[in-house]
């Protein structure tokens, strides 16, 4: 089994290359910000909830992203690992789901960054802000928000996973074959 984070800002391409590798090594992908427009979607409490950070940018809270990954998780007793994609974004949120690969005898095996810079990604998310509709993407300030709580909650955890020696990162530029291959390379040398 393994189980893998996927990390990085807005726009690095978590979901794009998620959906590659979780045929690759037939894994579970788990995206919050998914979960969270599929609830919005829907119309549900918890997308109600959601939309009011999201719409400004910004992370919604921890206690109610921790309880919907944990639902996320046990919906999958069968998978045979995870890619955790959008979270963990806190410490606490990171330690939640130590604590939830604990209980169930699991672990992180990997915490893997794509990175780019400031400036392509904010390009990335306008584009992709056109065809998706996304309006959290069609919006500067919103995108620059999304960049600050990055900078603020998320970037912390690189010292978190860095003290773990579960830290790895990869450039997030280039085709998306390449970006798979860099990937793959790093999972690979972890079984
Ligand atoms: P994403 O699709 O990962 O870009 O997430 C879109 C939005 O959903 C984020 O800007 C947050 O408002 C919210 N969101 C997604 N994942 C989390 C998380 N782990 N913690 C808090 N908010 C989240």
């Amino acid at each position: 089994m393994i189980n893998l984070v996927l990390f990085g800002k807005p726009g690095a391409g978590k979901g794009t290359q998620a959906n590659f590798l979780k045929e690759k090594y037939d894994l579970k992908h788990i995206s919050t910000g998914d979960v969270f427009r599929f609830n919005i979607k829907n119309g549900t409490e918890l997308g109600t909830l959601a939309k009011s950070f999201i719409d400004k940018g910004e992370l919604v809270p921890d206690q109610v992203t921790i309880d919907m990954l944990n639902a996320e998780v046990e919906k999958n007793p069968e998978a045979k690992g995870f890619i955790f994609d959008g979270f963990p974004r806190t410490n606490a949120q990171a330690e939640a789901l130590d604590c939830l690969m604990e209980g169930k005898n699991m672990m992180i095996h990997a915490t893997i960054a794509l990175e780019a810079n400031d400036e392509i990604l904010i390009e990335r998310l306008l584009e992709r802000g056109k065809i998706s509709g996304r309006s959290d993407d069609q919006d500067e300030s919103k995108i620059r928000n999304r960049f600050e709580e990055y900078n603020e909650k998320t970037a912390p955890l690189i010292e978190f996973y860095k003290s773990q020696g579960k830290f790895h990162s990869v450039d997030g530029i280039g085709s998306i074959e390449e970006i798979t291959g860099r990937l793959s390379k790093v999972i690979e040398a972890l079984q």
